[in-house]
Parts: structure tokens; C-alpha cells; sequence
């Protein structure tokens, strides 16, 4: 079995055509492995702008690809095609999903297509780092948070191009990869449910009389005897999560109740977790008031109605 790790540059630009912004992919770089993650090949093409016709100052620095070399690049379907014969029947590797979903944003666009013809079985790499780290799962992971975790030495590596983001994602792949642990993250890419599940838009649900929502989501136990505590006054909303103050009758402490809802694919994720009223009074931003307090997590199995 051969593993293809492929990292994308893109470009976001307007398309009139859409009426809206498109990330236009500039480059593709590639590297293929065998199941030892020895390297077989790298693949490595510009793809020269159609919709946007130069690529925006930020672009440019941050990959330092010029619109010259760009003028020589391939045309997205090109690049695709070639791409396609040299990748073969291995299965597809991406550091986070959002490379899948440039390609079928440019797929769309350039040929009307909603699939990927080379992919067929598909790995999201940064998903296996993060569990067998035992990231923090209410994060995501950067490539370079990962090889920092992981002591790699980045200094030979130019960060933002295709090629070296690839090379950087097969060592971090390096440090933790166990043939039998990597196997169950190998997805089978060839059907619907897939692109339904990688497309799916995350959505914070603001309504609490939305039917998904349980009457036990917004109970609260004392943290200090256990016992359930009684909500003081209405909830409210604030950046997007829902807090109130609560009492416990039995040992007299109170505290602030806080949860939200994430609709995923998967079901609908509610975080809730326990504030000192202290913190709360003073208004803290949302990230920095989460640090002392426990956070409980949990998923819903069942798939939502939308
Ligand atoms: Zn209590």
C-alpha cells in the first residue's frame, strides 16, 4: 500500500462568475510513500490563475511564489489529470480537510465536477497526530504546533509551500505512525456520505427552543457537593454560548453555568463547563475564562434533522 500526502497553495480571489470569493489553488505538492513511509516519488506543479488573474500580496509573501512563475504553471485541469496518473490506487493523505475542500471548490468551478476522481480512500493526518497526542480535542492542531510537539527540526523547511508542508506533515506522520493505529483512520472517500460529512458546515445553535436540545443539557451540579444547583435569573446569550448564575441550596456556593451547542455532521456537541462567579464578574474574554474551570464535553450519537 502507498500513501500520498498532498498539500495545496491557494489564492483567495473574487470570482464574478460566483459572485463571491473562491480559493484558487496555485500549487499542488506531493510526496508518496510506501507503507514503511519510505519515499517512492514527489510531485510537485504551479497552476496558473484563471479567476484571479494575479495573486494578492499576502499570497505572494507568504509563499513567495511569483505571478511569473505562475504564467508558466499548469491549468487546474491539467494539474489535476497529471496528478491523478501519478497518484495511482494510493490512498489519499491531508494535513485537516480544508485541502479537500479546495479541491472541490476548484473542481466545481473548472470542470462541474463534486467529486474527486483520485480519491478513493482518504486519511485526514491531522486528525491521527491529534489523537495519538491526545491533543486537546476541543482544538485543532497546526503543522507546525505538531512538529514542535513532536521535536522536529523545521529549519530546512520553507513553511508554505506545497512541497515542504508535505515533507513537514510525513515527518510528524513519522514520529507516530504504527501500521494498526493508522489503519482505522483510513476513510473510504467514494461515496456520498463522504462528502457529506467533509462539506458539512459547523453551525452554533442561539435558539434554546431548538427540539435538539435537552431540559438536562441546561442542568448544573454543584462542584463542590455535587448535588444539582438552582438556576438565579435568565440565561443569557454571550459570545455565542449561553451563562447563567446558579445556587446550590444544599452548601450555599454559586457559580455561573455556561454551555453551548455545536451542530456537526456527527450530532450536535455540547460543551458545557463551570465558571467562578468572580471570573465572570469581570467579564474576561471567552478563551481566557475557560482556563480554570472543568470542561464537559459530550456528543450526541444520533444524526440531526435539519
Ligand atoms: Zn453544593
Amino acid at each position: 500500500m502507498n500513501f500520498v500526502i498532498l498539500d495545496l497553495e491557494w489564492n483567495g480571489t473574487y470570482s464574478r462568475r460566483l459572485k463571491g470569493f473562491m480559493n484558487e489553488i496555485i500549487e499542488f505538492g506531493a510526496v508518496k510513500v510506501d507503507d514503511g513511509l519510505r519515499v517512492v516519488d514527489t510531485f510537485d506543479a504551479l497552476v496558473r490563475p484563471q479567476v484571479g488573474k494575479k495573486i494578492s500580496g499576502k499570497i505572494k509573501t507568504l509563499t513567495n511564489i511569483t505571478n511569473e512563475e505562475l504564467a508558466d504553471g499548469l491549468q487546474f485541469m491539467q494539474a489535476m489529470s497529471r496528478f491523478r496518473k501519478w497518484m495511482g490506487e494510493a490512498v489519499l493523505m491531508t494535513w485537516g480537510t480544508s485541502d479537500i475542500l479546495a479541491l472541490i471548490e476548484n473542481s466545481r468551478y473548472f470542470c462541474g465536477s463534486e467529486r474527486i476522481p483520485f480519491l478513493r480512500q482518504y486519511v485526514d493526518l491531522q486528525n491521527y497526530c491529534e489523537q495519538m497526542l491526545h491533543y486537546d480535542d476541543t482544538k485543532q492542531m497546526g503543522l507546525s504546533t505538531s512538529a514542535q510537539l513532536l521535536g522536529i527540526n523545521e529549519a530546512d523547511i520553507a513553511h508554505h509551500r506545497a512541497m515542504d508542508d508535505s515533507m513537514l506533515s510525513l515527518r510528524c506522520l513519522r514520529k507516530l505512525y504504527k501500521k494498526e493505529t493508522l489503519l482505522p483512520f483510513i476513510q473510504n472517500a467514494g461515496t456520498d456520505a463522504f462528502y457529506e460529512k467533509i462539506t458539512f458546515k459547523t453551525m452554533i445553535i442561539c435558539d434554546l427552543s431548538n427540539p435538539l436540545i435537552k431540559r438536562s443539557d441546561m442542568m448544573f451540579h454543584c462542584e463542590s457537593c455535587g448535588r444539582r444547583a438552582f438556576r438565579e435569573g435568565e440565561w443569557q446569550l454571550k459570545n455565542k454560548s449561553y451563562r447563567a448564575g446558579f445556587f446550590c441550596r444544599h452548601c450555599g456556593s454559586r457559580f455561573v453555568g455556561r454551555v453551548q451547542f455545536k451542530l456537526k455532521y456527527d450530532g450536535l456537541v455540547v460543551k458545557k463547563c463551570v465558571l467562578p462567579c468572580k471570573e465572570e464578574d469581570k467579564s474576561l474574554p471567552e478563551n481566557t475564562a475557560e482556563l480554570p474551570a472543568r470542561i464537559t464535553r459530550f456528543k450526541r450519537a444520533a444524526r440531526p434533522l435539519l
